[in-house]
């Protein structure tokens, strides 16, 4: 019995395994050349392209040794979720196929769709854009809004432009409790009727804005928020911020208290600049985020 097992044992590679040398050294061939030439951004995107492709490998080798049997979409989605093949710029992984047919992985940043099969859309895709005005400042050395937002319209940010997604606003309300919303958001307002709010709250659930950034130089972050197509369209023309009520910093959405009664943008230009100070304050006050946010004006949604 004993030397059965020896003998089994120097027998080699077993296929699964082989796989997965040979993945390995696809990758470490793609990667070395592309970092030994110096481009980091073409780095991320082809070991994001070999990850993929590795996290394929794993499911085929765990599915020869017999580890899946029936694997259902979310049992694939929790599977991409927990292969240590992760994307090097947080993009986030989607899968659609089967064993028999084949598998797609799709990466929501270097795919550019956004499309995740599973968690939230919004979140991902604001990830996507923060990422991509990193890379930009990384290139052109900018570092404050205006330049920032410049460049970004601009030539230089040509090719991050489509990280300036369409989110409809649902994503972000789902599972929000509007009545409570609307109770914040007039309540810190000072006028105004909860029954209105809420349900002009409930009429932006229809509507889809698209998400650009804010650089505020004092927290040293990029702020995604949304804009309507009117301010899309001046922020192109060289404005360096535009009318909001719903941005993301620090992880988390906010609604300005200024949020209009009939689901369109708040009416003052002051909006983003109140995020600016936000931080400013909390630096200078040493109070968290979330709290000079406030202060400044903004609810947090989620
Ligand atoms: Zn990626």
């Amino acid at each position: 019995m004993k030397i059965m097992m020896v003998k089994n044992k120097d027998k080699g590679f077993t296929l699964a395994e082989l796989l997965v040398v040979v993945a390995i050294i696809a990758i470490l061939v793609a990667v070395s050349i592309v970092i030994f030439t110096g481009k980091q951004k073409e780095a991320r995107a082809t070991v994001c392209e070999a990850n993929r492709t590795s996290l394929k490998h794993h499911l085929a080798a765990d599915y020869m040794s017999g580890e899946l049997d029936h694997l259902d979409q979310g049992g694939l989605d929790e599977y991409i979720k927990m292969d240590e093949a992760v994307c090097p710029s947080k993009g986030t992984y989607s899968i659609t196929g089967s064993f028999e047919n084949g598998f797609q992985i799709k990466c929501g940043f270097h795919d550019g769709d956004g499309s995740g099969g599973s968690g939230d859309e919004s979140k991902s895709a604001v990830t996507n854009l923060i990422e991509a005005v990193e890379a930009l400042m990384g290139e052109t050395g900018d570092k404050s809004n205006d330049d920032i937002i410049k460049s970004f319209f601009g030539k230089a940010g040509e090719k991050y432009q489509k990280f300036v997604k369409d989110i409809n606003m649902a994503d972000i309300l789902k599972n929000v409790d509007l009545k409570a919303l609307a109770k914040q958001i007039t309540k810190m307002n000072g006028n105004g009727d909860v029954e209105s709010m809420e349900k002009s709250l409930e009429a932006y659930k229809n509507k889809s804005y698209k998400v650009v950034p804010y650089y505020a130089a004092n927290g040293k972050k990029v702020v995604p928020y949304y804009v309507n197509q009117s301010s899309y369209d001046k922020l192109k023309n060289g404005k360096t911020h535009e009318q909001s009520s719903v941005c993301y910093v620090d992880g988390h959405w906010y609604f300005n208290k200024e949020t209009n009664y009939n689901g369109t943008a708040v009416s003052s230009a002051y909006v983003m600049t109140s995020v600016d100070k936000a931080y400013k304050d909390a630096k200078e006050k040493n109070i968290k985020i979330e709290n000079a946010m406030k202060d400044n004006g903004w609810i947090k949604v989620k």
